[in-house]
């Protein structure tokens, strides 16, 4: 028979398989445990156990549930081991082994999967531990654990039973448990007496079998592989599946399932649990910072149901200042754990986040891996670590995520309109920024009313994984409950959205719709500003700023610029926005829309103009209107060649549809009328006239020009007089004139003439020499199959692929909200391809337009001004495909430079 594959790799004292690097196979979580037991330089204190591979949980998803052959062995000799380093035995009535089933994805999914702990106790194994234990309380405890998570995990939610709201198994058995503690007098879980526990085991079994239908299991096989598959299964569950949606996770990578001695931080005072960070995750400072709680298991901490203590001394806050800290409570043990943080800092060269045990006194690491941080986090942990030659100048600049920056540029509370003001609750500072909105107190509320373009902030009164699509569809999180180290915490974090957990004062009763403080009452609708770098909350909506220039920010777009090899330019249409773009690093501006100053703030008097001229009924009425709206087109273009001096700008002929500015309503169009000295029935006559079925596809871009050479002329005579004006006046203008909606080198070819004659006329006028190119926009598939016979005459190419991709997948850019959504739920399409460019399909027509035109004009200069250009993924592709710049809106400038380093690092680190 042929050898099966390895499934399963042991971790331990000695003879652990795997290691850090392989992630894709193990799972971050399992890799991380097999190198802090195995590798020299470390060699923790891991508790043993087994990782079961990602390809186990790939091939039970595809076969029905059902595991490769061989599996079973490798678990039982790894089991072995196991028990052979862990000195028990799993279902041993005397010395029994229990074991944790845990999750653990290649990239991190917090809180988003199932974990079982205490797996293995049973009525065969219970007298045994408590006799080894001396300690009753401890085991029923255990027991009680076990029964609530496994009748959740395994029994209800692997099976696909959807209970109705709060009557899930473990909600009901909480229930019990809470009805116990009543009747009792009890306050905490604690105070509950090991015969309260061992009454409450009873009771759960009772109605695990009433809800669900099937006795809670008693064998600890049985329990075991109950396990495991409710962890893969896990990977398919509603929460981990929206998660994936959200980071862009492929379904394909399969979680790996960890099976690991389980060790207790609830044996007693002497026992505790904790999680924490090498470094500080919300602001990066260098200072060890974690939760922790005396006499617990993992869970309590991260579930957000107790505000633990605080790690150390240095880190307390307001909201945890009274408990005693980790540092104070066994200063031996602190000292012992971060004397591994520091290690294991210098071994992964890495900010990490750490979770441990302390099981009568010794501790246990349970787990690490990169921590997730905020952008001002990483953006000081990176400064810092070169700062610390812990890392080099290219890993510096790897370590800020680009969408990461735009939370460094991103809105903040006003500190004089803060002063004033003053907040009803307090919490922790769990993700930054600002943020202010409605309060909605459900995750489907929070989704609901964003859609409607409302702003929310999500109300919870703790902090739950299931909230994530609210959480993400809101402004801001405030919860009631939970730390810094709460699931909810930590995704806000990782996202860079503005969080306040732990707000104890908040009482929310989310069927009224209303949350109190006191004696006040906010309702659902209700607005309140969040401060989530402090952790405190307004009522109102408060003003907010943007982040000033921060130092520390302006030292790693330094570091940045010394790897950047791709040019990065902005699509600005007025002046101010050239200065913004500028100030954030853009090298010219990729993209200058003629038509903005048809819209919006001063609009009124250039519109009127443009209304004659298309009314005109003949060329002479319409040079009459041309020649007003010359003025017009010359001030904006000056401005902005001005602002640029010295760079580069790419003004765009008049490109939309002419209809789209024939006034639609009856008293505009009386106005226009009069004006122009015709009757309303003409006005609407020539409306009729002008509209067209498909605009998009329509009289626009090179067309207009094409039937109506003075348009134009008219363009480029501003283009070239505002150049000509600039260098009399000792600037260096440099435009780039650029023909949009082109699908045949002919039309560029009669538009150049019209520019040829133009530029002549004004060069002689002037008396002065005018530099320019000449190019066009690639939007229509057929430019790119003809991309080489464009290039004879382009000087340059700009993809304006926000056509390319309205075009080549023949989606109308306008329209795609009615199905778009359900490709992606249905994996049709990975990301919705106008905001990331398609690489695939799209990708293809750019590569062969690239490397057409270049063929025929080597040094043809090829940018792109769609909206992906600001893109992180698509400045990658762009970089790839050997594209001279990207252009996108101001704030998005710094984004892209980031973003292009980054891809030359990483493609030279390829090599
Ligand atoms: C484009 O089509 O990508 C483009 C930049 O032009 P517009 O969005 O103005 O059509
Ligand atoms: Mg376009």
């Amino acid at each position: 028979m042929a050898q099966s594959a390895k499934y399963v790799y042991f971790f331990g004292p000695q003879g652990t398989e795997g290691n850090a690097g392989m992630v894709n196979l193990l799972g971050g979580k399992g890799a991380n445990l097999a190198e802090m037991a195995g590798h020299p330089d470390l060699r923790l204190p891991v508790p043993a156990g087994f990782t079961i591979t990602t390809e186990v949980c790939t091939h039970f998803m595809k076969h029905n549930a059902q595991y490769p052959e061989g599996l079973k062995a490798q678990v039982a000799e790894a089991l072995a081991k196991v028990e052979a380093a862990m000195g028990m035995k799993f279902g041993d009535a005397g010395n029994p082994l229990l074991v944790s089933c845990r999750s653990g994805a290649r990239r991190s999914m917090p809180g988003m999967m199932e974990t079982v702990l205490n797996v293995g106790l049973c009525s065969k194994t219970i007298p045994g531990l408590i006799k080894k234990t001396n300690n009753p309380r401890f085991v029923y405890d255990a027991y009680r654990r076990l029964i609530m998570m496994y009748s959740d995990v395994v029994m209800e939610k692997a099976e696909g039973i959807e209970p109705a709201e709060g009557q899930g198994i473990r909600q009901q058995l909480e229930r019990l448990m809470e009805a116990l503690k009543h009747k009792k007098g009890y306050e905490k879980d604690t105070d509950l007496t090991a015969e309260d526990l061992q009454t409450l085991c009873e009771q759960f079994k009772g109605k695990v079998r009433e809800v669900l239908g099937k006795p809670f299991p008693d064998d600890p096989q049985e329990q075991l592989w109950g396990g495991i598959g409710a962890v893969f299964k896990s990977w398919n569950g509603k929460r981990a599946v929206s998660y994936r949606r959200i980071e862009g996770i492929p379904d394909e990578w399969g979680t790996a399932c960890n099976v690991q001695s389980m060790v207790f931080g609830n044996m007693g005072d002497n026992s505790a649990t904790g999680v924490a960070f090498s470094r500080n995750p919300a602001t990066g400072e260098n200072k060890f910072y974690g939760e922790w709680l005396p006499n617990a298991q993992g869970e309590d901490v991260v579930a957000g149901i107790r505000t633990p203590n605080p790690l150390n001394i240095a880190t307390k806050s307001e909201q945890n200042k009274h408990l005693p800290s980790l540092e104070e409570a066994a200063p031996a043990l602190y000292k012992e754990l971060d004397d591994i943080r520091i290690r294991l800092e210098k071994h992964y060269h890495d900010m990490q986040d750490i979770e441990f045990t302390i099981q009568e006194g010794k501790l246990w690491m349970l787990q690490c891996r990169v921590g997730k941080r905020t952008g001002t986090a990483a953006l000081n942990i990176a400064m810092d670590m070169l700062g610390e030659k812990l890392i080099d100048e290219a890993t510096a600049v790897l370590r800020v995520a680009p969408k990461q920056l735009d939370e460094l540029l991103h809105p903040i509370m006003d500190p004089a309109a803060e002063k004033k003001a003053k907040p009803i609750a307090s919490g922790l500072p769990a993700g930054p920024g600002a943020a202010c909105g409605q309060i909605v107190f459900t995750s489907d509320d929070a989704v609901a009313w964003a859609k409607q373009g409302k702003q929310v902030i999500l109300v919870r009164e703790e902090t739950n994984p299931e909230d994530v699509e609210g959480m993400r569809a809101a402004e801001g999180i405030l919860t009631a409950r939970g730390g810094m180290t709460s699931h909810a915490a930590l995704v806000a974090r990782g996202w860079g959205k503005c969080c306040i957990v732990g707000a104890g004062t908040i009482k929310i009763d989310v069927a009224a719709g209303v949350m109190k403080i006191g004696d006040k009452i906010w309702k659902q609708g209700d607005e309140v500003t969040l401060n989530g770098t402090r952790g405190l909350v307004y009522e109102g909506r408060l003003p907010l700023i943007d982040a000033t220039e921060n130092p520390r920010l302006q030292e790693f777009m330094k570091l940045v610029e010394k790897f950047r090899e791709l040019g990065v330019r902005t699509n600005a249409d007025t002046p101010r926005d050239a200065k913004l773009a500028r100030e954030f690093g853009a090298e010219g501006i990729g993209l200058f829309r003629t038509e903005h100053m048809f819209y919006g703030e001063g609009s009124d008097e250039p519109l009127f103009v443009l209304r004659k001229m298309i009314l005109s009924k003949t060329t002479a009425e319409r040079q009459k209107a041309l020649d007003e709206l010359f003025v017009f087109f010359k001030r904006d273009i000056k401005g902005t060649l001005e602002a640029m001096d010295g760079l580069p700008v790419t003004i765009r002929l008049l490109d939309p549809p002419l209809h789209e500015f024939v006034p639609q309503e009856e008293e505009k169009q009386a106005e226009l009328a009069k004006a122009v000295g015709i009757t309303v029935e003409q006005i609407q006559e020539r409306a009729r006239e002008l509209h067209e079925t498909n605009p998009m596809m329509g009289h626009r871009g090179v067309r207009l020009g094409i039937s109506y050479p003075e348009v134009t002329a008219m363009q480029v005579r501003a283009i070239f007089e505002a150049a000509a004006e600039l260098i009399k006046a000792g600037k260096k203008p440099r435009p780039e004139i650029m023909v949009p909606v082109t699908c045949d080198v002919k039309e560029l070819d009669v538009t150049k003439a019209v520019v040829d004659q133009v530029h002549a006329e004004v060069e002689r006028q002037f008396g002065a020499k005018i530099e320019y190119l000449y190019g066009t926009m690639i939007e229509i598939p057929r430019a790119c199959l003809l991309a080489d016979k464009m290039a004879r005459t382009a000087q340059f190419f700009s993809f304006g692929t926000n056509d390319l991709t309205q075009m080549g997948f023949g989606f109308s850019r306008d329209d795609i909200g009615g199905f778009l959504p359900t490709y992606l739920e249905k994996r049709i399409l990975m990301a919705d391809p106008f905001q990331t460019i398609d690489q695939e399909g799209i990708g293809q027509l750019i590569e062969m337009a690239v490397s057409k035109g270049r063929a025929v004009r080597p040094d043809l200069k090829v940018g792109i001004c769609g909206e992906q250009g600001g893109d992180p993924d698509s400045v990658e592709f762009c970089f790839r495909t050997g594209l001279n710049y990207v252009s996108c809106s101001p704030y998005r400038v710094p984004i892209a430079r980031l973003a292009a380093a980054q891809s030359s690092i990483k493609s030279k680190r390829a090599k």
